[in-house]
């Protein structure tokens, strides 16, 4: 399966061992899955990456030098862009959760995680987004367990579960 990249240098020196070093670290940590998903991307023509690691980015649909992640996603903002270029959908999420593309917190079952390449300027964006999300108070600045808050106080969770369902469990 795997072979021997062109990159890496063939004389004794010191850098080539690095070289081979890292490379058979990284040949340790593929699994079957992984080298699966790469080979569905790989042959498709529109998610493909070349070796200057470019490919479509999901955030602008513009061809550029990108990095592949995890995101949250929702369904207009999917519907927006398509599936071309998207890898993989990861997990459909079954609670509230705020899209990482429109930063709208949206209902259950309408968010999913998906992986996909970004380039430099949404990753730039993406970054900014998630440092506002932090400062807002991050998971706490959900619209649902606010109101939640504001009606039952700030143990609602605790107070609304029910104990008989988690005795002897
Ligand atoms: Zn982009
Ligand atoms: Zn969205």
């Amino acid at each position: 399966m795997s072979h021997r990249p062109e990159y890496l240098p063939e004389d004794g020196s010191g850098q080539a061992s690095v070289a081979r070093e890292g490379y058979e670290n990284r040949q340790l940590k593929t699994n079957d899955i992984q080298l699966k998903l790469r080979n569905a991307i790989q042959s498709d023509e529109q998610k493909k990456v070349n070796k200057h690691n470019e490919s479509v980015c999901y955030g602008c649909m513009r061809r550029d030098y990108a990095l592949s992640s995890i995101f949250y996603c929702c369904q207009d903002c999917m519907k927006k862009r398509g599936t071309e270029a998207l890898y993989k959908i990861v997990y459909h999420k079954p609670s509230e959760e705020i899209c990482d593309f429109c930063g709208k917190w949206q209902k259950p079952y309408d968010v999913w995680q998906i992986n996909c390449a970004l380039c430099t300027k949404c990753n730039g964006k993406m970054l900014e987004f998630h440092r506002n999300y932090r400062e807002n108070g991050g998971k706490k600045s959900n619209p649902f367990t606010k109101k939640m808050r504001r009606k039952y106080g700030k143990d609602y969770s605790m107070l609304l579960k029910q104990p008989a369902r988690t005795i002897n469990l």
